[in-house]
Parts: C-alpha cells; sequence; structure tokens
C-alpha cells in the first residue's frame, strides 16, 4: 500500500479549481486523499476521514448543503486525522492565514499560494515559522506566493540554508506591470502612451478589475516582503518601506476603474518624460522591487535598464528575479510566467508533494 496524507482545501476559484484538477490526476508515489473542501459558501467534509470522491467535485461542492468550517473546527477535524494531515489554503483570506500558526503549532502542514501570512506583520511570519520548527509542528511551503509556479522561494532557502550570502535581489514580479511596461518602454522608442497600454493590459484580462491594485506596487511589495525576510533582512511590514505608486494622487479617490481610467491620460506625461529620459541613456525603464543589502534597503519602484540587460528583453507578462550573492557573483537568474491558474496551482502542488516525502 502507498503512503498516503491526509488533504484539506481551502478555495476553490481560478487556482483552487486548477489545483484540484491536477491533484486528482498527478501520478505520485503517495496516495492523496481530500477529506476537506471548501469554497465561501459550501463545503465536502469527510467526518470519518475516507477520501471524498472528487469526480464531480465543482457539482457536488456547488450543491451541497454543508456550511464551511470555521478554522478553529478545521484543525479540531484535522488534528483527528489518522494521517498526516496538510491544509491547502488556496484563499487571499487573511483571516486563514492568521490561523497557521495554531494549525502548524499542532502538526498540520500548510500549502498555500496566499501571501497574506508571508507578507503581513513581521510577528504572524516569526510565529508561523517558530511553530515550524518545533519538533512537533507541521511543515510551511508557500512557493506560489512570489512567481507563481517559478522555484524563487525554494531557490532563497537553498542558497540561504547551504551558507550563500545574499548581497541583492532584484526583480520584476508583476504580470500585469511586466506586460505594461514591456510595451511601454522599448529598447527602440516608441510614442505610446502609459494610459492606452494600462487600458489594454485591462481588456486582455492581465490587470486586477481595478488597475489601481496592480498600479499602487503594494502587491510588488508584499512579494518583496517575503523575499526580504526569507534573506535574512526583517521588514515589519509591505508600508516600512518606500513604495514608488503609479497612480497619480489626484486619481487614488475616483470611486470606479471606470473613471479612474478615462482620466489616466491626464498624466502620461510624467511617465512619458522618465521613459523619454531613459531613452535618451539608451536604457528602458521597469518597475522593479529590490532587497540591497549593502545598502541596507528595501524597495519597489523605476529602473533603468541597458537594452543587455535581462529586464530589458523580458516578453509578455513574464517575471525575471536576479539573485546576486556571495557565491553567484554574475546573478542567478529566474525568468518565466509567474501569474495564471495552471502555473501557480502547480507550484502549491509540487509543496504538497514536499510535504508528503517529508512527514
Ligand atoms: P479566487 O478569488 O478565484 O478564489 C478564491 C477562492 O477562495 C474562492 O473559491 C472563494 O470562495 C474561496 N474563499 C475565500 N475565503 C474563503 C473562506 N474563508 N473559506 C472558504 N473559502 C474561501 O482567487 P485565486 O485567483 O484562485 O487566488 C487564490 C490565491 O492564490 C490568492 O491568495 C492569490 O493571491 C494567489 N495567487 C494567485 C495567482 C493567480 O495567477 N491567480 C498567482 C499567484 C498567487
Amino acid at each position: 500500500m502507498s503512503p498516503a496524507i491526509n488533504i484539506a482545501i481551502i478555495g476553490a476559484g481560478v487556482v483552487g479549481s486548477a489545483f484540484i484538477n491536477q491533484l486528482k490526476n498527478v501520478s505520485s508515489l503517495f496516495d492523496f486523499n481530500v477529506i476537506y473542501l471548501a469554497k465561501s459558501k459550501t463545503a465536502l467534509i469527510s467526518y470519518d476521514f475516507k477520501p471524498l470522491n472528487l469526480t464531480d467535485w465543482r457539482a457536488d461542492l456547488d450543491n451541497s448543503s454543508s456550511n464551511p468550517l470555521t478554522e478553529e473546527e478545521i484543525l479540531k477535524f484535522l488534528k483527528n486525522s489518522p494521517l498526516p494531515a496538510v491544509l491547502v489554503d488556496n484563499t487571499s483570506s487573511a483571516d486563514i492565514a492568521a490561523a497557521y500558526p495554531l494549525f502548524v503549532s499542532n502538526g498540520i502542514s500548510v500549502a498555500t499560494p496566499n501571501k497574506k501570512a508571508f507578507s503581513g506583520e513581521l510577528g504572524l511570519w516569526s510565529e508561523i515559522f517558530k511553530a515550524s520548527k518545533k519538533l512537533s509542528g507541521g511543515l510551511v511551503y508557500h512557493e506560489a506566493t512570489v512567481g507563481a509556479g517559478l522555484p524563487v522561494i525554494s531557490t532563497i532557502n537553498d542558497l540561504v540554508n547551504t551558507g550563500d550570502k545574499i548581497e541583492k535581489i532584484e526583480g520584476i514580479f508583476s504580470g500585469s506591470l511586466s506586460y505594461i511596461f514591456n510595451l511601454f518602454s522599448t529598447v527602440k522608442p516608441n510614442d505610446i502612451k502609459f494610459s492606452e497600454i494600462v487600458s489594454k493590459a485591462k481588456e486582455l484580462g492581465y490587470t486586477e478589475p481595478d488597475p489601481r491594485d496592480d498600479l499602487s506596487g503594494l502587491d510588488v511589495a508584499r512579494k518583496v516582503t517575503i523575499l526580504a525576510r526569507l534573506s535574512g533582512f526583517n521588514v515589519e511590514s509591505p508600508a516600512s518601506f518606500p513604495v514608488d505608486s503609479l497612480v497619480p494622487q489626484e486619481l487614488e479617490t475616483l470611486e470606479t476603474s471606470d473613471e479612474f481610467l478615462s482620466r489616466l491620460h491626464e498624466f502620461d506625461s510624467q511617465l512619458g518624460n522618465l521613459k523619454e529620459q531613459a531613452a535618451s541613456e539608451d536604457k528602458v525603464l521597469r518597475f522593479v522591487g529590490t532587497v540591497d543589502f549593502p545598502n541596507n534597503k528595501v524597495s519597489v519602484g523605476f529602473g533603468k535598464y541597458d537594452a543587455s540587460h535581462p529586464f530589458a528583453s523580458l516578453q509578455g507578462s513574464d517575471n525575471v528575479i536576479s539573485i546576486k550573492t556571495e557565491r553567484y557573483q554574475n546573478p542567478l537568474i529566474i525568468q518565466g510566467a509567474g501569474a495564471g491558474a495552471e502555473v501557480t496551482a502547480a507550484g502549491v502542488l509540487a509543496d504538497v508533494i514536499k510535504i508528503g516525502q517529508r512527514v
């Protein structure tokens, strides 16, 4: 009989659905028994810990008359699991994130693409990893919180754990901002307006429903917070370092995204000037997150890069992360799709497989 683990999945949206479908089809040395599956309003719960039948999981979940359990109820349920238990949090819920220390200190492992716990207050981060370090603690994997399925977090952990010293991490961490700047600021000068590209990115579904959520820089700041902490920089929160916002102050309080998009052109000359300045130096403009140890600085904002730099030749909505360390003086570069259901779900599933190998 193959070894088995019990899995509780919270969230069945874009990433959650892809995760469940990948899990159903994965061939592995383990049996992954899903014993709990929930979305906001309904849940499927196997109180006797027999694996749920996932053949028609979506219809079964839609038609279920069971409410999702509270975090405390999930904990009580999983503590009785006869097999090692893993909580897969495929939501963006801050409440579920806040309960990770409770799960982990009770021996339940967590795999998640949810950034909230790792990029919130430093206290929560410390509690989670303190609980995980205990002999009886659960494991914590969150590869997909930065760069989706790209091996960013595992690489940084491996570098740090083998005694390398991170000197500088620099990257383009937002798919939507990557797309916008790759078209806006090109090696061959162009006269494309910033507001036109933002509208196009929204039409193509690359931005959040309100593009200000991408342009504010907060999502990038959350990812940079996670990478800084992993490499030993105790960032208090994403609000504790400078973040350039691409949302003009005058447009911050507009009620709808349509109003915002209809007025963004009024500010085209500001970014246009920055782009022209970069072009006059034969450079392109990019929106980057940086963790800079020699200068003791974490930041999110504009950078200018030569045409030969990997950030200048980025395609589509790809992410790119450059990691300079004591051993890698020529930076180690990781590049590829940094968002999307399939790659993100695969990042979470790879984490679950690693947990299965270790528990
Ligand atoms: P989504 O909004 O499509 O899905 C969220 C799901 O969580 C829904 O099924 C919702 O019903 C459920 N949910 C929310 N709160 C819940 C609760 N308290 N109890 C039970 N269910 C609850 O979101 P998504 O795009 O699938 O993203 C999921 C997570 O993955 C987020 O944290 C996101 O930041 C992260 N992520 C997404 C991508 C991507 O490309 N979509 C990339 C990297 C990371």
